[in-house]
């Protein structure tokens, strides 16, 4: 029957894929009716969700060597931990997260007044997964809204087929099936999503389709959190540990083959810190995975033929540099090495788009100042990577720069922090979630205040009642 009206009021609108507007109609309903507000319900299918990662470990990581072949340590780090981590939190800190918080009434409304933020669910909210961590992007907003108390439609990625296929049949036989269901497809399908009319959509991916996404989303003004990418820089001080930083440079570029959307993306030298630096990345790729990084089990391959083309294309397109680590590619097992490529123009196609890939290039610079106007001459990063334990010169870029987020020392572990926002900034993205943070994103602070309805509180307000005095208030 709710098919037959839906058809029958906006014949034109929703083109028919009847199962489709049934199960954003269901989810929708679901929610109108209350049905996922107790935090007896959240907290189950949050237990839940926690079971599904627990007891399908081995299936989930299987996918994600199918997709990415990604070794069972990667996936179960950057994708499993992670996400299960983001769930204890939420079941540790729900009815604190979930509690009205009390404000004091400001002096105009002192008297006889309660004011109090109540935690209330968006809605129905539509989460859009990527296919880099197909699980832990998909399943990691879900525990935000699940907390949060809304319902969900999860769009994962096509690009990853196994893990879509994967998620889409173990959602329902763990979570509720009224609340949360999966839809799976690529680019018609989730423009098909995206016409019907959410209270929340939470898109990760890359800034193109963000765009489409943010067009569809003005239409029914609806909220938005849009986590991109974006090149991230890397400032080494020359005075750092290189063999150290190197390690961590090298781990962050080659997890999951630099297909990572905090992968450290170009690393700004002075000629003295390339020095020792070049050494230092190709004894540490050597550490990590040998002298033939292919036939290493440890190493990723690149998604597909797509993105793997497009990453021989820059490196080929790329005029300046010399490679002087890796460069190796086999189109049939999708491998590229880790390559690193020194002295690349400024200007140069590598410098262009976000890599995506393997590929590290270092770009000269005479001293901090100039890595600071060159890193401030393109658009905001998603992360920016500082090497240094020189307090000043750290200070010196958190004050003049902008980005996401910041980590010293170290590359990508931040992600994995629940006590800080994760999100970008301008063109890295909009909104932030991890933790708290991602209750909050999928939460909207109803303010309420409550007054007495006694007469005997009339005279304290008489001064805001017509008649008013002929001569005004004076303040
Ligand atoms: P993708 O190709 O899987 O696309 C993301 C989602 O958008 C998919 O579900 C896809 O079906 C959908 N989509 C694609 N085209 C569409 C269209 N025309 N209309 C509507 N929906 C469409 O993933 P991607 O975009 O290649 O992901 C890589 C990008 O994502 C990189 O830029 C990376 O930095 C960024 N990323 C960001 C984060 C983050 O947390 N900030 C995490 C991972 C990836």
């Amino acid at each position: 029957y709710t098919r037959f009206l839906y058809t029958s009021l906006s014949p034109h609108r929703y083109s028919p894929n009847p199962s489709k507007t049934q199960t954003v109609q269901t989810v929708q309903q679901t929610f109108k009716s209350g049905y996922t507000r107790p935090l007896k319900f959240r907290r189950h299918q949050l237990e839940q969700l926690w079971r599904l990662i627990d007891e399908n470990t081995d299936a989930l990581c299987e996918v994600l060597y199918k997709d990415l072949r990604k070794h069972r340590n990667e996936a179960t780090l950057g994708e499993l931990v992670t996400t299960k981590e983001d769930i204890n939190d939420a079941l540790v800190h729900l009815e604190e997260w979930a509690k009205d918080e009390r404000t004091t009434p400001s002096f105009i409304n002192r008297v006889g007044t309660t004011c109090i933020k109540r935690k209330e669910p968006k809605g129905a909210v539509l989460v859009i997964a990527p296919w880099n961590y197909p699980v832990y992007l998909a399943l990691t907003p879900l525990v935000g809204a699940i907390a949060a108390g809304c319902s969900a439609v999860l769009k994962p990625s096509e690009v990853a087929p196994h893990s879509a296929r994967l998620i889409a049949e173990l959602v329902p036989r763990y979570l509720d099936n009224k609340a949360f269901m999966v839809i799976n497809g690529g680019a018609p399908e989730t423009t098909q999503l995206l016409d019907h009319k959410w209270d929340h959509i939470f898109y990760t991916g890359n800034g193109t389709v963000a765009k489409i996404i943010m067009k569809a989303a003005a239409k029914h003004l609806t909220s938005l959190t849009l986590e991109l990418g974006g090149k991230s820089p890397v400032i080494i001080d020359e005075n750092a540990n290189m063999a150290v930083a190197a390690k961590r440079i090298a781990f962050g570029k080659a997890f999951n083959a630099g297909q990572t959307c905090i992968a450290p993306d170009y690393v700004l030298v002075t000629a003295k810190a390339e020095e020792k630096l070049i050494p230092a990345l190709k004894n540490a790729y050597l550490e990590m995975y040998g002298s033939d990084p292919q036939a290493s089990k440890d190493y990723g391959r690149i998604v597909n033929t797509r993105h793997f083309k497009r990453l021989c294309n820059v490196l080929m397109e790329n005029k300046s540099g010399d490679v002087v680590i890796g460069g190796q590619a086999d189109e049939n097992d999708l491998f590229i090495a880790p390559t690193v490529i020194a002295n690349v123009e400024r200007d140069d196609k590598l410098m262009e788009e976000e890599i995506f890939g393997p590929l590290l290039p270092l770009i000269r610079v005479t001293d901090i100042d100039d890595a600071i106007e060159y890193i401030n001459s393109k658009d905001e990063p998603l992360a920016l990577y500082i090497f240094s334990t020189n307090k000043k010169l750290i200070n010196k870029v958190l004050d003049s720069t902008r980005s996401g987020g910041v980590l010293v020392n170290d590359t990508l572990m931040h992600v994995s922090e629940n006590s800080l926002p994760f999100g970008g900034t301008g063109p890295s993205g909009m909104g932030a979630y991890h933790g708290r943070h991602s209750f909050d994103t999928f939460t909207h602070v109803r303010s309420t205040m409550i007054k007495g309805l006694s007469p005997m509180m009339e005279s304290a307000m008489a001064i805001r009642y017509a008649p008013y005095t002929p001569q005004g208030l004076s303040i």
